[in-house]
């Protein structure tokens, strides 16, 4: 069994307008970068569907996904906030992002995969219950982790955040919510600033400093999310993958590398298949320098694919 690989062409079809970071040739150098790596032939491509109205509902309320249809424009742009905008695509794309969430938790629930990766655009893990922000939309990985909770009875489920960005909506989403061990690694001082206190027992944060480097996001993981990760005893794993903390990435400062990633994937891994199976669940979040996100996301997929 190959690990799933979920994208579709219509999340290539949201733009921002010109010289936004969070753009369509991201998943194009991704995509470049797998097939000349050979990773591309190591997994099974799965088109992903839109996500219907009752899995996003799940994690969102009615009157976000009506503001956000009324926003759509016939066409050019028109603006969420002062960084995220929408075109006459970012609905449809959006759905497939969250829709491959959906897919991937199934496909790795029924046994059809055994761990799969989303390589979707926009992202998630700003998206709260009201609403969307910081280039999201839907909560993607959210919605996967709603998705083994409602339609498969899993009783226990992490949701893992490495992106350099603090997962906000996913804590909005989910704080509280005993079902769900929330870990969060990132910049502190960065959007979306917000008090790195948790606000409840179910969410871990590793808030680590500007130019903190590797070593110390290894040293923070394995003091708060390993041992959490371990007593929680996860039934799957859903990951919200970001790779803007990348050396090379300006959106971030904390100066990791391909190796990090990789060893991040790697602790994850042996989580998973301590607890369940290795079933993990992977959504790309961040990850803004396209070279570095395509080598990063690889060494992560690479984990994946060899598990
Ligand atoms: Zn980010």
């Amino acid at each position: 069994m190959l690990t799933a690989y979920l994208s579709h062409p219509d999340c290539e079809r949201h733009v921002m307008g010109p010289d936004h970071p969070e753009c369509p040739e991201r998943l194009a150098a991704l995509n470049d970068h797998l097939l000349i790596k050979g990773l591309l032939d190591c997994v099974q491509p799965v088109d992903a569907p839109e996500a219907t109205d009752a899995q996003l509902l799940r994690v969102h309320d009615a009157a976000w996904l009506y503001r956000l249809q009324d926003l759509i424009p016939t066409e050019g742009y028109a603006r969420l906030d002062a960084d995220t905008l929408v075109n006459p695509f970012t609905l449809r794309a959006a759905r497939r992002a969250a829709g491959a969430a959906a897919h991937a938790v199934d496909l790795v629930l029924s046994g059809q995969a055994p761990n799969a990766f989303c390589a979707v655009r926009p992202p998630g893990h700003h998206a709260g219950r009201h609403g969307g922000s910081g280039f999201c939309f839907f909560n993607n990985a959210s919605v996967a982790v709603a998705q083994a909770l409602s339609e498969h009875g899993l009783q226990r489920v992490a949701l893992v955040d490495f992106d350099v960005h603090h997962g906000d909506g996913s804590e909005d989403i989910w704080a509280g919510d005993e079902r769900v061990l929330l870990c969060s690694s990132y910049q502190a001082d960065l959007f979306p600033f917000r008090d790195a206190s948790p606000p409840a027992a179910n969410v871990v944060l590793a808030p680590l400093p500007a130019r903190s480097g590797g070593p110390a996001m290894r040293a923070a993981i394995e003091t708060h999310w390993l041992p959490a990760l371990a007593r929680f005893a996860p039934e799957l794993i859903v990951v919200s993958a970001g790779f803007d903390a990348h050396r090379e990435d300006d959106m971030g400062n904390l100066g990791w590398s391909e190796a990090d990633y990789l060893w991040l994937s790697q602790q994850l891994l042996a989580q998973a298949q301590a607890s369940c199976g290795g079933r993990i669940v992977s959504c790309l979040e961040g990850g803004y320098s396209l070279s570095a996100l395509a080598r990063s996301a690889a060494a992560h997929l690479r984990v994946l694919v060899e598990a």
